[in-house]
C-alpha cells in the first residue's frame, strides 16, 4: 500500500510515502515559502508517486468543518501569504481519497496509532517548538468541538519571579504558547534555549509552566498520558522538572494508578519526530477507508 503523507509547517513541507505497517518509504522536505511557490511542487511530488490515499497535518488555524465552504483552508494564520489558503482543495486534483486534519492533531494520531500512546484510549500530546498546540484523543477519538483545540493558548499563573517579561503571543500576555515556545525562551534570556543548556534557571522556569499545563490537561482531559514533543523538549533536563512540578502544583489532588507512575504518565514523544508524519500516513489511511 502506497499512502501520501505531507506535514504541512510554517517553515518546511514534509512530504512522504507510507504504507499501513507504519513504514516511511521515502521523504523529502522543502521550504515553506508563499503558497503560489510552494503548493504547486507538492502536489506534482506526489503525483508521480502513485498514491492511493494522501493524508495531510497542517499548521493552522484551519477550517476542519466538513459543512464549511472553507473546508480544508489554513483561516487566520498570521504567517505572511497563508491565510484563507484551500490546502486541501490544491490537491483534490490528485484524484485519491483525502484525510485532512491539524498538524498537531497528526502528531496526536501518529503517537497514539504507531508510538508511545499506543494501546491507550486517552492521551494528549503537547508540542513545544516554535509554537505550543496540543491534539487530545479521548475515548479513542480526536478531538475537534467548534473549531479545534487550541490548547497551547490556554492561560498560566504567573511564577512570582517572571512578572515582568510581556510575553511573546500577540494575543494573551499569560498563554503557554507565549511564555513557554522556542521564541518566548529566546527572547527572555537572548539566546535560542539550544544555547541556554546549562543554565538551570531557564529549564527551571520553563518547568514551572509545562508542569503547569500538564496539571491543566490531566485536570481538563483526564488523558491516561501526556506526551511532549517539539524542539524544546530535545533539552533532555527539562523532563523531570515537568514532572516534579506536576507533582508539586497538582497537590495531590487526582488519584490513579496512571499518576502514581509519573515516570510513564508525562513522557517524550517516542517516534524521533515522525509522529507528525506518520499521523499523517493514518489521515491518509483513514481516508482511504472512509471512501
Ligand atoms: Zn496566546
Amino acid at each position: 500500500m502506497r499512502i501520501g503523507a505531507l506535514e504541512a509547517g510554517g517553515t518546511k513541507m514534509v512530504c512522504a510515502i507510507g504504507d499501513e505497517n507504519g513504514n516511511i518509504i521515502e521523504q523529502e522536505s522543502f521550504p515553506t515559502l508563499s503558497p503560489e511557490e510552494t503548493i504547486p511542487g507538492l502536489v506534482e511530488w506526489f503525483r508521480t508517486r502513485n498514491i492511493e490515499a494522501l493524508g495531510i497535518g497542517c499548521f493552522g488555524p484551519v477550517d476542519l468543518n466538513k459543512k464549511s465552504a472553507t473546508y480544508g483552508y489554513i483561516t487566520t494564520t498570521p504567517k505572511p501569504n497563508w491565510a484563507n489558503t484551500d490546502v486541501f482543495g490544491a490537491f483534490k486534483c490528485l484524484g485519491v481519497p483525502i484525510g485532512f486534519d491539524l498538524d498537531v492533531n497528526a502528531s496526536a494520531i501518529g503517537e497514539y496509532t504507531w508510538g508511545i500512546g499506543k494501546g491507550l484510549s486517552s492521551i494528549v500530546y503537547v508540542t513545544v517548538g516554535t509554537g505550543v498546540g496540543a491534539g487530545v484523543i479521548i475515548d479513542d477519538r480526536l478531538i475537534h468541538g467548534m473549531i479545534h483545540a487550541e490548547a497551547g493558548h490556554i492561560l498560566l499563573t504567573r511564577h512570582p519571579s517572571d512578572l515582568e517579561y510581556k510575553g511573546h503571543c500577540p494575543f494573551h500576555r499569560n498563554c503557554i504558547e507565549g511564555l513557554c515556545a522556542g521564541p518566548a525562551v529566546a527572547e527572555r534570556w537572548g539566546k535560542p534555549g539550544k544555547e541556554l543548556a546549562d543554565d538551570m534557571r531557564v529549564w527551571e522556569l520553563e518547568a514551572y509552566y509545562l508542569g503547569q499545563m500538564c496539571v491543566d490537561f490531566a485536570l481538563a482531559y483526564s488523558p491516561d498520558r501526556i506526551i511532549l514533543g517539539g524542539g524544546i523538549m530535545h533539552q533532555t533536563q527539562l523532563l523531570p522538572l515537568i514532572r516534579k512540578e506536576f507533582k508539586e502544583q497538582l497537590g495531590g489532588y487526582l488519584k490513579s494508578a496512571e499518576i502514581d507512575d509519573l515516570d510513564s504518565y508525562i513522557v517524550v514523544q517516542s517516534m524521533d519526530d515522525k509522529q507528525g508524519i506518520m499521523g499523517a500516513v493514518k489521515l491518509g489511511l483513514d481516508a482511504m477507508k472512509e471512501a
